[in-house]
């Protein structure tokens, strides 16, 4: 392969310890974020992109299911998961 020289340069290229810990912390509290989150299916009503109301929380039906909204036209529903 050809690239392997260039990828024995990024390997030089440490991050700090301080920097790691605040990659961590941001990702951790990404995971944790319960905001409306855009979810790629299509608003029945009105044809927008249909949010996850709470995509932390899956409702414990069988099968779970997730709260939907959609922003444009204020539809709300659920989904699958
Ligand atoms: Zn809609």
């Amino acid at each position: 392969m050809s690239n392997n020289k260039q990828q024995n340069k990024m390997k030089n290229k440490l991050k700090s310890l301080a920097e790691s810990n605040a990659e961590s912390l941001r990702s951790a509290f990404q995971m944790n974020d319960n905001s409306p989150q855009p979810n790629g299916i299509e608003c029945p009503k009105c044809k927008e992109e249909l949010m996850d109301s709470n995509p932390m929380m899956t409702l414990t039906s069988n099968p779970p299911q997730k709260n939907v909204h959609c922003p444009k036209c204020e539809y709300s529903g659920y989904r699958y998961c």
